[in-house]
């Protein structure tokens, strides 16, 4: 079984980002792209800025079926109705009840197959370790860090912030089986299904 982060892996946050950043902090994306995971060093704002910003990027009204990352839509509804598997997502979201809200309006599957939970990036080993899941879709290194210390194995899904190893951790994040894209990921559950 495998499992899925949310936030860009399944849904497109970084235009939201983006947005945010420059209509609530009037700060603009260099070249338009979010290189690293540290927001705080990419906007130049303090942490206590970067909380107030992701609570923004977060509402509920962001949730549309057009932010969905593309590709995604017809893998997962692959993985439902096709290879008939749940579809599992762990998040550091707190409002799991507007994540699977926004899945079951967005995708064509049985909502009772949608399940949504809760874990901070840096703990969803332990979670994924519980539900018994296999594999986890993941864009953040730390959390697939912790994915991996809990014997499941870590897919990263490839954005323009992980693109570049981390230097000081590099060691242990090179290791990593990369997911470029949502046909890839395709491949992968074809091979793996
Ligand atoms: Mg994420």
């Amino acid at each position: 079984m495998i499992g899925f982060d949310l936030d860009g892996t399944i849904y497109h946050m970084s235009p939201v980002i983006k947005y945010v950043a420059k209509v609530y902090f009037g700060k603009d994306t260099p070249n338009g792209i979010i290189p690293g995971y540290n927001l705080s060093e990419v906007y130049g704002l303090t942490e206590a800025q970067i909380r107030e910003l992701i609570i923004k990027c977060q509402e509920e009204k962001w949730l549309t079926p057009d932010r969905l990352i593309p590709g995604a839509k017809e893998v997962l509804e692959y993985l439902v109705n096709h290879q008939g598997e749940p579809l599992i997502i762990v998040t550091a979201r707190t409002q799991t009840d507007w994540v699977k809200n926004f899945l079951e309006v967005s995708l064509d599957v049985d909502p009772r197959k949608i399940s949504v939970f809760h874990s901070r990036s840096i703990n969803k080993g332990e979670c994924l370790y519980k539900l018994g899941l296999e594999y986890f879709l993941d864009d953040y290194w730390e959390a697939l860090l912790s994915v991996q210390q809990h014997g499941v194995q870590p897919l990263l899904f490839e954005q323009e912030w992980n693109l570049k190893l981390p230097s000081d951790r590099s060691h242990a994040f090179q290791m990593f089986e990369r997911i470029k894209d949502w046909d890839h990921m395709k491949d992968f559950l074809v091979k793996v299904g």
